[in-house]
């Protein structure tokens, strides 16, 4: 049997780790643009500000040995022939499969005004990336991040350790995928407190260069910033160009409970994938410990052990300028719901969501997150007394 896997991150490793578990002497054949050993995009602002190193990235050193993987780095999965099992690398070697994983997570999107050819123009998705914006980091100097997310405010984080002058562009929310506007509010402060200027309702409307390389930027509202450092951190988009004209995949591709695609013997993990979601729903959740599940339940079934997929959660931890959130299930109660605040101090933020029958909907904390991981594991049950567990904390207020 040979599986063929595309990608090297965290859902392609746990594939490969399920299938060896089932199958020793399957041949396991992985595919990646990426020449290195498995590493850790979640450390890619740390590195970029030289607060750890290439060693300290690797999330399974040794991996492929150890795995028994043979691999094709430096090329990527540029089409398939699905009826003959067969998919054509970038390299134009061609190999055949018996079971694919399409493991290829996403990539930034790039907003109009950004000319990417310019030095001091960047994304920030992986290594290549922070070790071209090293080259434009001076402590001192000013920087302009373009985006509210959760990567836009990790280098945020990480250019103003390093020094930097950084200002925040934000179109409208921040962090709304992981946050309330109340949590929204705390990171808000916390990092201007920390010196990063945050921008609400505005954005880079042109950016300015000279000589190949960046100078400025000039906002909506009217303000310009002169920088030779301006980071795109606007979301992304999944790299499912292989399945061009073979499937309807804009915005993700739909998976069934085995993390099949509508492609004989062709599975799906982690950011790429539309799959059913813990709570109800299909859609995208694009966050690690997705992709490690994913790709786990897709390596059991690839080898033959029909395993259900349980459905994406949303959950997200977080440390930012010395501020910690968690975050799972819904931020802000739906109609019907009540949310009950368990604490709303200055660093010491407590929410619970739940719905009409007491089952528990949503958490968020931020400042004292302690406690908050084992409610956060308990959001979709009805965990009676849940209080209980939080023995000091009586609500503060209850809104309905
Ligand atoms: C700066 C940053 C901070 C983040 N912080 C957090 C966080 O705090 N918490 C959290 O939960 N998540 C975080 N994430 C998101 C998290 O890293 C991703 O959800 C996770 O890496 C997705 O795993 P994956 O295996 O699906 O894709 P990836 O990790 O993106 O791996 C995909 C692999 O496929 C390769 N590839 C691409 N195209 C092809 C092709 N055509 N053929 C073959 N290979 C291909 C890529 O080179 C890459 O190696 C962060 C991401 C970034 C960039």
């Amino acid at each position: 049997m040979r599986y063929l896997i595309a990608g090297n991150g965290p859902a392609a490793v746990n594939a490969a780790r399920a299938i060896r578990s089932l199958d020793a002497a399957g041949e396991i054949v992985m595919v990646s643009p990426e020449a290195n050993e498995p590493y850790s995009r979640i450390t890619v602002p740390e590195y970029m500000a030289g607060e750890t190193d290439e060693s300290g990235m690797l999330f399974a050193p040794g991996f492929y040995e150890d795995c028994g993987v043979q691999t094709r780095l430096g090329a990527s999965v540029a089409s398939l022939r699905p009826e003959e099992h067969t998919a054509v690398l970038s390299s134009g070697e061609e190999i055949k499969y018996d079971r694919l994983l399409l493991a290829t997570g996403a990539t930034p999107f790039v907003p109009d005004w950004a000319d990417m050819s310019l030095r001091g123009m960047y994304t920030l998705w992986n290594k290549a990336d922070a070790e071209q914006i090293r080259q434009s980091m001076a402590p001192g100097e000013n920087a302009v991040i373009a985006g509210a997310g959760l990567v836009a405010f990790q280098a945020a984080r990480a250019l103003n350790a390093y020094g930097m002058k950084v200002t925040l562009v934000a179109r409208r929310y921040i962090m709304s995928r992981q946050l309330d506007a109340h949590a929204a509010e705390m990171l808000k402060s916390t990092a201007e407190s920390c010196g990063v200027r945050v921008l609400l309702h505005t954005s880079v409307s042109e950016l300015h260069s000279e000589g190949g390389e960046v100078t400025g930027v000039t906002l909506t509202s009217g303000e310009r910033i002169d920088t030779r450092c301006v980071l795109a951190c606007m979301g992304t988009k999944p790299n499912l160009d292989m399945l061009t004209g073979l499937l309807d995949c804009e915005g993700g591709v739909d998976v069934d409970d085995y993390m099949r695609t509508a492609l004989p013997d062709v599975y799906a993990a982690g950011d790429i994938v539309r799959a059913k979601m813990h709570g109800g729903g299909r859609g995208v959740r694009a966050i690690w410990p997705n992709a490690v599940a994913q790709g786990r339940t897709a390596g059991l079934n690839m080898a033959g052990c029909p395993t259900i997929w349980e459905g994406s959660r949303a959950m997200n931890s977080i440390k930012l300028f010395g501020l910690s959130f968690i975050s799972a299930g819904a931020t802000d109660a739906a109609e019907g719901e009540t949310e009950t605040l368990l604490s709303a101090k200055p660093n010491d933020y407590r929410k619970l969501i739940t719905d009409g029958d007491g089952v528990l909907r949503g958490v968020m904390f931020a400042g004292a997150v302690r406690e908050a991981g084992i409610l956060a594991a308990r959001v979709g049950e009805k965990p009676g007394g849940f209080r209980g567990s939080l023995p000091e904390a009586e609500p503060d207020i209850v809104r309905e």
